[in-house]
This record gives C-alpha cells, structure tokens and sequence, in this order.
C-alpha cells in the first residue's frame, strides 16, 4: 500500500524535527522518530512501513499484540514501542517482541517485565516514566522517587536501562512545557553521571504538538501520532 498523503506527513514531521535540530546545533540522526499507531488498523501499520517509518509506538497491550500478529511478516521487521500505561500482568504479552518500553513507573512493573525476561532469556530494554510535573495523573513516578526505582532497574539482570520518558501536560502554548523537557533530561543527565555504564542516552518526549521543543531540550525519541496519521 502506497499513501501519497501518509508520505507526505512524515516528511513534514521529519521537516520539523531537522528545523528543531538545526536551532541548537543536533544532528536530526540523534532523533527517532516513533509513529503512534494506537487505535489505527494494521493496513495503517503496513502504510507507515511501506512509507519507511520503522519504530511505531501502541499504548494497548492487547490491541497492540494482535496488530504486531497481523504485520509479523513485514521485512525489515518493525521496531514495536511500548508507550502506554503498563500493568504487571501483561509483561507477558509484551517481552520479546517490544524494541523499547517507555513506561516503566513502579518496582512491581519492573520486576514483572524482568522475571519475564529472565524466563525467555532475554533482556528488556526500557525507559522509566517520569512525572515531571507530579500531577495527579495515573503514570510515570515522581521525580523523588526516581533514584531508588532506577537503581532497582539497573540492578535487575532482564532489564536495560536505558534513559527516561516523559508526557508533558496538554498546554495551549508549547513553551509552556519546556520546563518539563528541561527538568527530564537534568534527571537523564545525573542518573547517567552516577551510571557506570554510561548508558543511559535515551529521553523519550516530545508529541504531535509540542515536539519542536522537545528537541530542543534534548528528545532522542519523539512519540507522534496525530500529526501522521491524523485525530483518533
Ligand atoms: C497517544 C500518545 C502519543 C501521541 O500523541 P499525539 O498528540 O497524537 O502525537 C504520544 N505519547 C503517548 C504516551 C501517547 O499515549
């Protein structure tokens, strides 16, 4: 399936992304860019790949899964971001098959993902939610939290570590979240400063309406849904 007008947004995505990039001196190869095909169909999955948008993110665990079933065949295989709320039951459903998760916010999420790999003898990459802003909002863990849950994270052999993602409020005014992207990647900065590793590069932030600023600040991943693929 070919989409001249799926094309054609990416493009103009991928436009804003290097315009960012170019206000601050970053290379655009410093940022993925992840389409968020949650609620959309798997012809839809098959269009993006078809237009070469290879990292696609789904917040559903359930939904997700039988899309990935639906698109398995597709060559290069698609790298399958795991964006939205987690519940320690579907670790199940999403190890092995996911090339990130950026959701992880509490010890029992974490430890159900890394038994899980362990089991499958595999090794998790993940990202931890944080809440900036510690709103009142169902996930991601408050930054005074974070120190202890990373450390539980990188000290569990089935999971990788490897950065931070945050939601930002719904605002009228992108600039209004720079704050917020700011305060991520100063928490990305002084986990990595403690990381023997070093490997802790990736700040996953940055939506439809305010990724030019989370580039800015420092996005290695953008999370975009509507902007490609239009409203839900
Ligand atoms: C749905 C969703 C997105 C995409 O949002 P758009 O505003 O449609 O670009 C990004 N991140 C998360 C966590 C989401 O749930």
């Amino acid at each position: 399936m070919h989409d001249d007008g799926l094309v054609a947004r990416i493009q103009a995505v991928r436009a804003r992304i290097a315009a960012a990039c170019a206000r601050v001196g970053r290379s655009p190869d410093e940022v993925t860019l992840v389409g968020v095909t949650k609620t959309h169909s798997a012809a839809l999955v098959r269009g993006a790949h078809g237009a070469g948008l290879l990292d696609l993110g789904e917040s559903y665990a359930q939904e997700w899964r039988l899309k990935a079933d639906e698109t398995a065949d597709l060559d290069p295989a698609i790298r399958w971001h795991f964006i939205g709320h987690l519940q320690s039951n579907k670790a199940r459903v999403l190890v092995g098959r996911t090339h990130l998760v950026h959701s992880v916010d509490r010890v029992s999420v974490a430890d159900a993902l890394a038994e899980r790999s362990e089991r499958s003898g595999v090794v998790t990459r993940v990202l931890i939610e944080v809440s900036v802003a510690g709103e009142a909002q169902k996930s991601g863990c408050s930054p005074g939290d974070l120190p202890s849950l990373s450390r539980h994270v990188m000290a569990s052999p089935g999971l990788d570590l490897c950065g931070l993602m945050t939601v930002a409020p719904d605002v009228e005014d992108p600039e209004e979240v720079r704050p917020v992207f700011r305060a991520l990647r100063q928490l990305r900065d002084r986990l990595r400063s403690e990381d023997p590793r070093g490997a802790l590069t990736e700040l996953s932030m940055g939506m439809s309406g305010d990724l030019e600023v989370a580039v800015e600040e420092g996005a290695t991943l953008v999370r975009v849904g509507t902007a490609l693929f239009g409203v839900r």
